[in-house]
């Protein structure tokens, strides 16, 4: 079996995305203009009709609103909504993060419920993983989920929170046990963002999107709100990490800034001394270099969607592609800077803008790519670990 799909297995799967995109994106994307990565926004409407399209979660069973398809044709989705310049955040954490680990850890009730919830658009998720203390060192944790009756009583506050200003729902990681070990006292659940005493902030980004805080105040919950098994919340959301990271979506995006960049450098690019750009060999190399890192960036890609129709269980190529993808997507963003020159940096809205802006929005909004789902140390340190099998 091939790892990257042929273009004649893919192309149709593809071309059916980017014509939904083309079609869809014009109508629902108003004010997202100045988003540097546009897998970072949110568009409720652009999602709603994502889903009424039957795009959504079609690797999951067709019981809960999927197609039986596998992950790889998921992958090639993704992979064409990045390219499409589609606003994807709640999408992904509503698929990769919380349906995912659904799927994996979730009652069969759960998944009833909320799976067609998903697929049919009408469910958007975040998730509340980050604290002021504890956003590497997860298991540091301080939001508490207190049994009492029939119900949990949330209390605490959670930053970082993408999607929570449109999300339906959240999944959540508290403490269950203040007593066990860091690691051992942790829960996830779903939890309705209607919730009384569930507050959400939202703060603009570098990036050109905004991003949360989320403060709950003795938040009640019903107990059958908890997701997998009490106190194994840390194994869980791990996994989930890892299903966070196969990051098709952005892989497809630097491959269209790359494209763009390209563009630029044929049609419009003049060097210092007069000449054209396409005739320099500087530019000539970079540009060959980062489409060279976008393939391998692809092929890690491809290798995760094969792990996971082949059902295995976390594997380092995960942190490989994550890691890599975060670094490529900011050295596109800086050699387009270094390539174009300070015209790079004039913003949307500008007429000196080159590409309405979108280059220089990617340049403030790429170190964060470093940092969401995990930071590149902490990637580095898991390949060491799991990887390499080096002491940790
Ligand atoms: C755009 C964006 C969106 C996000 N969305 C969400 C979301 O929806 N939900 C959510 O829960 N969180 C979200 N996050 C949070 C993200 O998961 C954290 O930023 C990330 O885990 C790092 O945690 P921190 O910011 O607290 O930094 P810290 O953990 O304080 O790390 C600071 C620096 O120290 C380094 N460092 C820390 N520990 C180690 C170590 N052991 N070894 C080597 N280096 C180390 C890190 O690499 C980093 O450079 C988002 C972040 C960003 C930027």
């Amino acid at each position: 079996m091939r790892l990257i799909p042929t273009h004649d297995e893919s192309q149709s799967l593809r071309q059916e995305v980017l014509d939904f995109c083309a079609k869809t994106i014009p109508e629902t994307t108003e004010g997202l203009e100045r988003q540097g990565t546009m897998s970072d926004g949110d568009s409720v409407e652009f999602y709603r009709q994502l889903g009424q399209a039957g795009w959504i979660g079609r690797h999951w069973p067709e019981q809960y609103g999927g197609k039986n398809c596998s992950h790889l044709e998921t992958f090639i989705i993704d992979e064409a909504l990045g390219y499409a310049r589609a606003p994807l955040s709640g999408y992904l954490l509503s698929v990769k993060v919380f349906g995912n680990t659904l799927m994996l850890f979730g009652t069969d009730a759960q998944k009833e419920k909320y799976l067609p919830m998903i697929t049919s658009g009408e469910a958007i998720l975040c998730q509340g993983y980050s604290e002021p203390n504890a956003g590497s060192d997860f298991g540091s944790l301080r939001t508490s989920a207190r049994r009492d009756g029939d119900d949990f009583v949330i209390n605490g506050h959670k930053i970082w929170t993408s999607s929570a200003e449109v999300a339906t729902h959240m999944y959540l990681a508290a403490r269950t046990d203040p007593d066990a070990p860091k690691h051992r006292g942790i829960s996830t659940f779903i939890l309705d963002m209607k919730t009384p005493g569930v507050t959400v902030n939202t703060f603009a980004t570098l990036g050109g999107g905004v991003i949360n805080e989320v403060f709950f105040d003795n938040a009640r919950i019903p107990a059958d709100s908890l997701v997998g098994e009490l106190n194994r919340g840390f194994h869980q959301s791990m996994r989930s990490l890892d299903l966070e990271r196969s990051a098709m979506d952005r892989i497809g995006a630097a491959k269209r800034a790359l494209d763009d960049l390209s563009a630029y450098v044929h049609q419009d690019g003049t060097a210092p001394d007069g000449g054209r750009l396409a005739d320099q060999p500087a530019v000539r190399e970079k540009i060959a270099e980062l489409y060279g890192r976008a393939q391998v960036s692809r092929t890690f890609g491809y290798l995760i969607a094969r792990h996971l129709d082949a059902g295995s269980g976390a594997s380092n190529e995960f942190s490989y592609g994550k890691l890599y993808i975060g670094l490529l997507s900011q050295a596109i963003a800086d050699a387009a800077v270094d390539i174009i020159g300070p015209s790079a940096l004039f913003e949307y809205g500008s007429e000196l803008a080159v590409n309405d802006g979108l280059l220089t929005a990617l340049y403030r909004a790429s170190p964060a790519l470093t940092l969401a789902g995990g930071s590149s140390e902490i990637q580095k340190s898991i390949i060491a670990v799991r990887g390499l099998e080096l002491p940790k």
